[in-house]
């Protein structure tokens, strides 16, 4: 049977689909206060293309697929979805990333789910004022409560924590004490420039070193060994409960092992973070596409996967790189 392999010999198993381009935050890094513009519903993918996109993708080695956004919770019926998804007997994981604002009175429901086995949760600031700086919303308790009920839940937690210069790096450290009493995963990202401007929001980046350097001035690690296509660097700290990674998201050292592909609310196919979009799936699909055309598209699609992210962005049809993570799919 063929298999998603790309032209360096990496096997694609991991899929992450951004289910809306909605989201009920404006954090500064991802998009402008007033945001930006909305595609017409018809123009996102519904969930049974969704759902036969990934079906077709898990015939092909996907295993595990990842849901993001937007806030997928912004969008209707989305644990509608997430059971649809969970029939998909090929599928071994399926893991979402959320703001967190909306899911608290969802919880007992994903835990039902066993396909659902963690969740990320984004939340960059543990104080009240900072966060509603950062997002543009004032939900911070929301955000803590479900922190909160998923750490007593089922399920395992990873917080995404965005370092950004002059916003929470004096609370980097604050974040690796979280872990001493909580079983949990709490990922540095470097800060990148999709935030729907056309500009960087600081000169003075936070990168996987000075991240690194910072936590090291306070606390023991060690290095902690994980599946190859991780897009962290773990380790743990000496005397804690849970686990502190670096998702070195800018600088892009990762690459060598990656087995990803993207999918955009909008059906384009991205074999990369960095890329522009390789292909429109909602189009080839909405003309009638058979499974077996879909196949035969994938598997050469990602022969077109680029050696690295600094490949991918040279490559551009434009120099539209500072789109925002909210119409990529984070
Ligand atoms: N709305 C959900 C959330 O915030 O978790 C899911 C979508 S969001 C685009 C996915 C992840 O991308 C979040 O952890 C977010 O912090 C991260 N992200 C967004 N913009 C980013 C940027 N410019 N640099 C680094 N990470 C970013
Ligand atoms: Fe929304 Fe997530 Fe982007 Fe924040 S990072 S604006 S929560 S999509």
């Amino acid at each position: 049977m063929s298999m998603l392999q790309d032209t360096f010999g990496r096997k694609i198993t991991y899929a992450r689909l951004a289910v809306t381009d909605r989201c009920n935050f404006r954090c500064r890094y991802c998009m402008p206060a007033k945001g930006i513009a909305i595609v017409a519903r018809k123009e996102l993918l519904s969930y049974k293309e969704m759902y036969r996109i990934i079906r077709v993708l898990t015939e092909l080695g996907v295993t595990k697929v990842r849901l993001t956004g937007g806030e997928p919770f912004v969008r209707k019926d989305f644990v509608g979805f997430l059971k649809m998804l969970s029939f998909n007997d090929l599928l071994t994981q399926i893991n979402i990333t959320t703001n967190g604002a909306l899911i608290a009175n969802h919880i007992e429901e994903l835990e039902k789910l066993d396909k659902i086995k963690s969740i990320n949760l984004s939340i960059d600031s543990l104080q009240q004022d900072k966060f509603a700086k950062i997002t543009r919303r004032d939900v911070f308790d929301e955000v803590y409560k479900t922190l909160q009920v998923l750490e007593e839940s089922s399920l395992s937690l990873k917080l995404n924590v965005v370092v950004q210069s002059g916003f929470n790096t004096d609370e980097i450290l604050d974040f690796v004490a979280l872990t001493e009493q909580k079983d949990i995963a709490v990922r540095f990202i470097e800060e990148m420039p999709f935030n729907g401007e056309k500009k960087r929001t600081s000169s003075d980046n936070w990168d996987y070193q000075k991240i690194l350097k910072k936590i090291e001035s306070e606390f023991s690690l060690e290095k902690i060994s994980v599946e190859k296509s991780s897009t962290s660097y773990n380790f743990s700290v000496k005397n804690h409960k849970g686990t502190v990674g670096i998702i070195p998201a800018y600088t892009r050292t990762i690459c060598n092992d990656c087995n990803r592909i993207r999918i955009t609310p909008t059906g384009l196919f991205k074999n990369c973070l960095f890329d522009n979009g390789v292909f429109d799936l909602r189009s080839f699909i909405r003309k009638g596409a058979s499974n077996e055309d879909l196949k035969e598209l994938f598997l050469s699609l990602v022969k077109q996967k680029p050696k690295n992210g600094f490949v991918a962005e040279a490559n551009r049809l434009n120099n539209s790189s500072f789109e925002s993570m909210s119409t990529i799919g984070g």
